[in-house]
């Protein structure tokens, strides 16, 4: 056993709270009895409000987030089936990937690297294709910490390509950042039990609009374990058509429990709180931004690798520390680096991370203020929460 608890900050698996880890080592049950029903009903009815659906019904299968995203594809699309798959980093490739792989006629759209994409440029490849039966959107891009505008982007879809069925990956979004399934008008939604919703990884929560529910029944992709419609019938059953992960379920369970408590717009404040904390802090230590702000994710922070900075090293001791940080993935591997705040997170536990950040930078001969991080991080968390900062003397 380590000595302390790791400040586990990486976009995923999240922090479990205590109680969530209680729950995991409960004993099992007969996942075709009445408690099990009661648990089911639980989760499904309370991820509604996240989701931002009263129309569609959402099913939970058991399996990582992409195979929620596989979950996406075969149930609503035939192969040869015109697909645009808007892509911003490598999260949006892999969606794109799965349609492929399954036949879809994929076209790809591609906006650089740490950028959302741009409606105007959507609406324009929708255009210049001659058939659309989906769109593939990531809602956020843990890749590269950006979050994509997906009302703006469905409402641009609707205009110019009404009949298309939109598809979001939102598995490191929802339930820490508000969603509107239902409002903007999209058909697919999935989501993953290791990211917002504090529990261990093996489920996957996807929501499908009654358009979505109804194109299920003419869409040709073979599917087996997961067809949604064997997943909603056993639903009314309260029951799922195999053997759940049971364990995970507790916990995703529980951790719904605590995020009620909480409220959902506290939930997502504090999101925010983190978020913005996170990249004043990355900033005031010199390490540059690598997400365009007007998009910055708020639930994981990328930030370039410094020129000449040894990034081993330097990680190594951040990680000794007790601070877990994510590296780049695919084409940025080595170039960025990312620290993830959902979930469980807490603005006390950026200001931590900061003040490992300044010292290992000190440690290492960066040149960084001590404090100065961890007090522009400590601000910018004040100023997200709406607490003044008083002038010192000031006050009582
Ligand atoms: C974590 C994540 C996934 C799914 O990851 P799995 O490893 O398959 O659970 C998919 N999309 C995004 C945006 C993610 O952050």
């Amino acid at each position: 056993m380590d000595r302390f608890e790791p400040n586990l900050r990486i976009p995923g698996p999240t922090a479990l709270p205590p109680s969530v880890r209680v729950a995991g080592g409960r004993q099992m049950i007969n996942h075709r009895g009445p408690e099990f029903a009661a648990m089911l009903e639980r989760i499904l009815t309370g991820m509604r409000p996240y989701f931002g659906t009263s129309a569609g019904d959402i099913a939970m299968i058991s399996t990582a987030g992409s195979g929620g995203l596989e979950a996406a594809i075969v149930n609503v699309l035939s192969p040869g089936d015109r697909v645009l798959g808007v892509s911003i980093g490598s999260f949006g490739d892999r969606f794109a990937k799965i349609a492929g792989v399954y036949g879809a006629d994929v076209t790809k759209l591609d906006a650089e690297w740490g950028y959302a994409a741009a409606a105007e440029e959507v609406r324009e490849r929708l255009r210049g294709m001659d058939d659309v039966r989906a769109v593939l959107l990531t809602h956020n891009e843990t890749s590269t910490g950006v979050m994509n505008p997906i009302a703006e982007l469905a409402a641009a879809i609707h205009e110019e390509r009404p009949d298309a069925l939109i598809l979001v990956d939102s598995v490191s979004g929802l339930g820490a950042v508000p969603f509107e399934m239902d409002a903007w008008g999209v058909d697919v939604v999935v989501t993953g039990s290791q990211k917002a919703w504090m529990a261990a990884p093996g489920l996957a929560m996807i929501a499908a609009s009654p358009r979505a529910w109804s194109a299920m029944e003419s869409a040709t992709m073979p599917r087996f374990y997961l067809d949604l419609r064997a997943h909603r019938d056993a639903a009314k059953d309260g029951q799922t058509p195999f053997t759940p992960a049971i364990a995970v379920v507790y916990q995703v369970d529980e951790g719904l429990r605590l995020m009620a408590e909480e409220g959902t717009d506290a939930t997502f404040a504090r999101h925010e709180a983190c978020a913005a904390a996170a990249r004043a802090g990355l900033d005031a230590l010199g390490f540059e931004l690598f997400a365009d702000p007007r998009h910055a994710s708020r639930t994981v922070t990328a930030a370039h690798v410094p020129e000449g900075l040894d990034w081993k090293a330097f990680n190594a001791e951040v990680k000794r520390r007790g601070v877990v940080l994510a590296g780049g993935q695919g084409k940025l591997t080595g170039k960025i680096f990312r620290l993830g705040h959902l979930g469980s997170v807490t603005v006390e536990e950026i200001l931590g991370a900061m003040s490992t950040l300044e010292i290992v930078s000190l440690q290492q001969g960066r040149p960084v203020e001590p404090g100065a991080a961890v007090g522009a991080a400590q601000r910018a968390a004040l100023a997200s929460m709406g607490i003044a900062a008083l002038p010192v003397g000031a006050g009582a």
